[in-house]
């Protein structure tokens, strides 16, 4: 049994979700969303008929606050925290992964995510790709996605799969949508990662930006799949026509909600994808990927300093 929990952040419903599955003992959390909710999660567990203590496992998709923010509260009540390989360094000594959130979020820290601390080394298990976790009779196997960020993985069992953000943002009524920010987006691995979920064949999708995918799982991945393509290369276009990162971003911003209204989403819905996958990341990051990884696609681009 799979039940989405709304963290309600910034008192906010159906932006993110922590996702959990009632295994062996206990139950098992696929991201439990930033430390600034953690009661609230705390508080939806118990309606389940659990308490935080139950949690005996957390599966991270990534570590990116929203998603891993809370995770070192489950550890310091004994629950085993799964990652990949590369989020392990971060959750073990997360002062690097502050530095780097405060320099975007500033003093705006604390209300969006809360307080962060170190995760033991005993309470850390890092997943190698396509290794297997047993939860009392179910099977959850990792599944490196890197595309979003490089250190994440999806989680299958049965014909189920926790997606993280590789597999898209969809609010409400409105489309799946890639997340792409800063500072790992990598379009093309973003689409073997897609494909690789494809694969899968899972019939039910889980998403932390928010609960269960509409429709079917196949179709689903289609249209992210046809939105990353289209949108990075929006971006690179628009990067080769010399426009400059300031200037992408109102016009973005415009394309993203006529694409979102386009796919269903209404004017409110538009405003929830912005809190939970603000518009102005995409740019900084969609410019930053065409720049550095992709120097040769876009080599009129001028360079940040204007020297070339
Ligand atoms: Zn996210």
């Amino acid at each position: 049994m799979v039940h989405v929990l709304d963290t309600h952040q910034l008192g906010r419903r159906g932006i993110i979700a922590a996702t959990v599955i009632e295994a062996g003992e206990g139950v098992a959390v696929f991201d439990t969303g930033p430390e600034s909710t953690y009661e609230n999660v705390a508080g939806a567990l118990r309606k389940l008929g659990y308490g935080p203590n139950d949690v005996r496992d957390v599966f991270l998709s990534h570590i990116h606050l929203d998603h891993a923010g809370a995770a070192w509260r489950f550890a310091e009540l004994g629950a085993t925290i799964h990652v990949h390989p590369r989020g392990a360094p971060h959750l073990l000594d997360p002062r690097k992964l502050v530095e780097s959130a405060t320099r975007i979020f500033g003093d705006d820290m604390q209300r969006l995510w809360g307080r962060i601390q170190a995760i033991a080394p005993e309470n850390l298990r890092i997943l190698e790709d396509q290794e297997i976790v047993h939860l009392g009779h179910l099977e959850v196997r990792a599944i490196a996605t890197p595309g979003h960020a490089s250190h994440h993985h999806v989680y299958h069992w049965e014909d189920k799969l926790f997606g993280g953000d590789v597999a898209g943002v969809q609010l409400g009524d409105g489309p799946p949508i890639p997340p792409f920010v800063p500072p790992e987006l990598d379009v093309e691995a973003w689409l073997s990662s897609i494909q690789k979920m494809k694969d899968l064949d899972a019939k039910q999708l889980y998403l932390p930006h928010f609960g269960p995918a509409r429709g079917p799982v196949g179709p689903y991945f289609d249209e992210l799949e046809e939105r990353v393509r289209r949108w990075a290369d929006w971006f690179r276009d628009r990067l080769c026509e010399g426009d400059r990162e300031e200037a992408l971003r109102a016009d973005f911003a415009a394309y993203e909600a006529s694409d979102l209204q386009t796919g269903g989403a209404t004017f409110d819905q538009v405003a929830d994808y912005e809190a939970a996958d603000p518009s102005s990341m995409a740019v900084t990051a969609a410019t930053r990927y065409w720049r550095k990884a992709q120097a040769e696609a876009v080599t009129s681009v001028p360079s940040p300093r204007g020297t070339s």
